[in-house]
């Protein structure tokens, strides 16, 4: 079988869709992530600011 079709390369100034960066979480109303600390024994989503620490159990999040 010949695969030559395949090998068409698309015209160069055809626009090249890019993937957005993934900045979803500036986006959202908390800014920080949550604490896996509290999510996993407690079931608590607890907000933390990346670089701080977890204000509940004290954990640091990055
Ligand atoms: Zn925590």
């Amino acid at each position: 079988m010949s695969s030559s079709f395949y090998n068409i390369m698309p015209p160069s100034s055809m626009p090249i869709p890019q993937p957005k960066q993934a900045d979803s979480d500036k986006t959202m109303p908390v800014p920080g992530r949550r604490c896996a600390a509290c999510l996993l024994e407690k079931g608590d989503t607890v907000w933390v600011i990346p670089g701080n620490r977890c204000p509940q159990c004290g954990t640091s999040v990055n």
